[in-house]
């Protein structure tokens, strides 16, 4: 099955939870992710964007995702937009700092987030969206290394996803939640 991605993160991610399934990810053909406008309004219509224009461009069953942060203070963003926000090719350091900065004012309790995934899955037999949320606040410093984007600012009680083992994210996060639903879901579609 092909991954509608070129993320190495989200990459990363996919094989090492399908690791164990006899479900092989390759990258989609050089070029075809460019062509792709992402207007959709939501992470599932993204997601399916995505999955449905590499399937139609290769007929290979193809999944992608489509995920971002969401933060309430800020009214659901940077959300759809999380990977634009600031200019996609601004450093996540740069982007981790502003959105601690528009929290400055706000108090422990109003600080709440979430990471939100929507899988999609098209075959010649059909499509498919799987969805997951990761629930977390945004912390008031960024931490760990361990993982991308916005993990170093996403906090689950003291401890940052960035600060996380792959294991224990994949266990809670957006994306672990939305895999395995697809894992379990997909029999009929490829
Ligand atoms: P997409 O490639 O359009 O789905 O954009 C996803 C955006 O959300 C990127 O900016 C990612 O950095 C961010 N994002 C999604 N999932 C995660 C995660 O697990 N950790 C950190 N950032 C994430």
């Amino acid at each position: 099955m092909i991954a509608a991605t070129h993320n190495k993160g989200k990459l990363r991610e996919f094989s090492r939870m399908l690791e164990h399934k006899e479900i092989e990810i390759t990258t989609p053909p050089e070029g075809i992710m460019e062509t792709i406008v992402e207007n959709g309004t939501t992470f599932a219509e993204n997601a399916l964007i995505k999955a449905r224009t590499v399937f139609e461009a290769t007929g290979i069953p193809t999944m992608a995702d489509d995920s971002g942060l969401c933060v309430d203070a800020l009214g659901g963003d940077p959300g759809v937009k999380s990977a634009r926000f600031m200019g996609e090719d601004t450093p996540y350091t740069v982007k981790n700092a502003a959105i601690i900065d528009m929290l400055k004012d706000v108090p422990d309790e109003k600080r709440t987030a979430r990471f939100e995934c929507a899988i999609a899955v098209v075959s010649e037999k059909g499509e498919r969206v799987f969805l997951g949320t990761f629930e977390g606040k945004i912390g008031y410093e960024a931490k760990g290394d361990n993982g991308f984007g916005y993990d170093p600012i996403f906090y689950v009680g003291d401890v940052s996803s960035s600060e996380m083992s792959a294991e224990e994210k994949d266990s809670m996060s957006h994306r672990g939640k939305a895999l395995r639903a697809m894992i379990g879901g997909i029999d009929d579609l490829v």
